[in-house]
């Protein structure tokens, strides 16, 4: 096992948002880190899950 790739699919290809707080998740976007995006429903920054 050599590969570091994740065959997946299903969320984005660059993983997900999460809200540690309430739980809220949502799909990463490029270019603009989860921890400058606040969480809709709490206010609070979001981190990469
Ligand atoms: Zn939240």
């Amino acid at each position: 096992m050599g590969q570091g790739r994740m065959g997946g699919g299903g969320a984005g290809p660059g993983g997900e948002c999460v809200c540690q707080a309430c739980g809220y998740r949502e799909p990463h976007q490029q270019g603009q880190p989860c921890n400058q995006k606040k969480c809709p429903k709490c206010g609070q920054i979001m981190t990469r899950g």
